[in-house]
């Protein structure tokens, strides 16, 4: 089974172009949305990030705490891997863990930092990891597509600016920035999978 091949690259602005995106590109030997064993662990993938069936945020389970919905996240389905730094395939980097609410978040406006259930803001991880999620690129095998950015305004706050699944058509989740769930905006992000657990 082929790894997934990250590129480690420096920080870059924005939506890119990987080189080698298009006809010959392998991408992962995974079959269909299922995985029967977990691919090797890849150079510059953390992997471990999980979906919460209470919020729908990507959380990070380590010391979880802070869902929107109060309390700790609820683990459900796939376990995650997230490029760091750079991907194989066009990406949005600035994506960074909230140290007070563990959910991923994007990070790349000067200011605010979005809407955290713990506080007026998310707040990055002493970790600090930049994370760069594969968007627009449809659903390459071993990635689940459908993640969008929040930017529910519960003025005056700002949106939450989480990353949430959109793929269940009445569960938006639970939006700390406002009712009504989570709301999506710009582009469809593919998350990288790890694994699967019942
Ligand atoms: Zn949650
Ligand atoms: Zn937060
Ligand atoms: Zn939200």
């Amino acid at each position: 089974m082929p790894e997934f091949q990250p590129e480690t690259v420096a920080r870059r602005s924005l939506l890119r172009k990987a080189a080698g995106v298009g006809a010959g590109v392998v991408l992962g030997g995974l079959a269909g949305a299922m995985v029967a064993a977990p691919p090797a662990r890849a150079a510059g993938m953390q992997a471990g990030w999980r979906y919460c069936v209470r919020c729908a945020g990507l959380f990070w389970p380590l010391g979880n705490k802070g869902c929107p919905a109060g309390g700790p996240h609820a683990a459900a389905g796939w376990t995650f891997q997230l490029p760091i730094d750079g991907y194989r395939l066009p990406n949005q980097p600035e994506w960074r863990c909230c140290m007070n609410c563990n959910a991923l978040h994007y990070d790349g406006y000067p200011d605010p930092d979005g809407r955290c259930s713990t506080g007026i803001e998310h707040k990055r991880t002493g970790v600090d990891s930049n994370f760069a999620l594969p968007a627009n690129v449809g659903e390459p095998a071993g990635h689940q597509a459908n993640w969008r950015f929040c930017l529910r305004s519960g003025a005056p706050d700002p949106g939450c600016f989480m990353l949430f699944f959109d793929g269940y058509p009445n569960f938006k989740g639970i939006c700390p920035a406002g009712p009504g769930g989570h709301l999506a905006v710009g582009w469809n992000f593919a998350i990288p999978v790890y694994s699967y657990a019942t």
